[in-house]
């Protein structure tokens, strides 16, 4: 294995899948949906394929395909307000995952250093050790006060940053920063002031930020998704990165994109260019036509952009809260996304015996185990999500997805009784 590989061995997806394949637990634990997709997404898939134009089936651009690209800039030049180029700010690649590695791979070199705010979609720390960078990590912690409350609720808002902290981990060297917003796993939407924060660091250290919003909308209200991009100064030196696996359900599909000024977006077209060179053009011409006509409902409540978020997991998740709460854990309640975090120390200890499973691992990772050995009722720990130095921060907790079908959440629940 060459050296930059070094240390990447290991890969929660790869484990926890294959956990799955052995137990076949109830798995709340990888993130897709479980149940279907909006109709005229795969009806317009169908629709391609029985398109006359046999071309569609041939490759098209390697940046992205036109009709998709034109669908992006014109999304995201209203979302901005600012008239974004379809051919030189925008590129498609193979899902979120080819465009955070096509921006890491194209802008960090040896010597570098990236910030990365913890907890964090873990493919983000191998990828700047692959371009030779270096992570720093800088941790949202719970607010103190938070625990405290009397209601005990807790909700991903109250996990922050520490602003002196983040303020320290810029330095002459910083490239980069990775933001998640809203975040995977704890389902934090940043606010505007902690975007402001962010954005004033980005320039005064002459640094840029690479935004994953693959859960742009999937935002509870009053959360609000606030793009940095679009914060004075920001355009400039931002890398916005989205998912049609995640806008649209479709997480097989696997296409993604990035936006930005042309000028970086060129480092990310020559990563690309090397690598993928194109991805498929049916998907990416059904994508288009999906954007298109979500696009013709924007601002109303069937508009997909909205109505998953308020109308399907909205209850999903309000019910997974309360089913978690009933059988003694403590739910962490998302403001954006599609996963829920939960404090499983409050269990009844005397079940529970973590011995036999991944000694040496974290407590989180022995749980999730116990929990797929005993209840066959799978999650993810969320250690996963930390760096080394700050995988303790996670151990009282596990993640659990809920864009699930209601019967399965059922099952979830039914499960967990056992637990009380
Ligand atoms: N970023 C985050 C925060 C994610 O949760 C995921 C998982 N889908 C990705 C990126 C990768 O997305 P894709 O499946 O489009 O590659
Ligand atoms: N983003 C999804 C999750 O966090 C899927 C990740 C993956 O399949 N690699 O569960």
């Amino acid at each position: 294995l060459p050296e930059r590989y070094k240390g990447t061995e290991k890969n929660i997806w790869v484990e926890f899948i294959q956990l799955a394949l052995e137990h076949k637990p109830l798995n709340l634990g990888q993130g897709f949906p479980d149940y279907g997709c909006p109709k005229h997404v795969t009806e317009g898939l169908a629709e391609v394929m029985h398109d006359p134009n046999l071309l569609l089936n041939q490759y098209t651009r390697g940046y992205g395909h036109p009709r998709l690209v034109n669908a992006l800039a014109k999304l995201y030049s209203g979302l901005l307000d600012r008239t974004i180029d379809p051919f030189t700010e925008v590129l498609v690649s193979q899902g979120a995952y080819g465009c955070l590695y096509n921006a890491i791979l194209g802008h960090v070199k040896p010597g570098d250093e990236v910030i990365i705010i913890e907890p964090f979609f873990d493919c983000y720390q191998p990828m700047v050790k692959i371009a030779g960078g270096t992570p720093v990590f800088v941790p949202l912690r719970p607010r103190q006060d938070a625990a405290a409350r009397a209601d005990g609720a807790l909700s991903s808002a109250d996990w922050v940053l520490d602003p002196a902290e983040l303020r320290a981990a810029f330095g002459p060297r910083t490239k980069m920063i990775i933001l998640n917003t809203p975040n995977n796993p704890l389902g934090k939407v940043f606010t505007r002031p902690e975007l402001e924060l962010i954005a004033e660091l980005c320039q005064s250290h002459n640094a840029l930020c690479l935004s994953d919003e693959v859960y742009e909308w999937m935002v509870f209200k009053p959360a609000e998704h606030i793009r940095i991009a679009g914060l004075p100064g920001m355009w400039d030196r931002t890398i916005t990165v989205g998912s049609a696996g995640k806008t649209f359900s479709v997480t097989g599909w696997k296409l993604g994109w990035a936006y930005g000024p042309a000028k970086l977006m060129h480092n990310l077209q020559v990563v690309h260019q090397n690598t993928l060179y194109t991805c498929s053009t049916p998907l990416q011409e059904a994508l288009a036509r999906s954007f298109e006509h979500e696009m013709s409902l924007m601002g109303s409540p069937e508009c997909y952009f909205t109505s998953l978020a308020n109308d399907e997991l909205r209850p999903k998740r309000d019910y997974m809260a309360q089913f978690l709460t009933d059988c003694g854990m403590k739910p962490v309640i998302p403001e954006g996304g599609y996963f829920m975090v939960a404090d499983w120390t409050s269990l009844d200890k005397s079940k529970i015996d973590l011995s036999p499973y991944t000694p040496g691992k974290p407590d989180d990772h022995r749980f999730v185990y116990w929990l797929v050995h005993h209840h066959k009722l799978q999650g993810i720990p969320p250690s996963s999500f930390y760096s080394a130095e700050h995988k303790k921060l996670a151990e009282h907790y596990i993640r659990f997805c809920f864009i699930k079908d209601d019967k399965n959440l059922e099952k979830a629940e039914s499960i967990l009784k056992e637990l009380k």
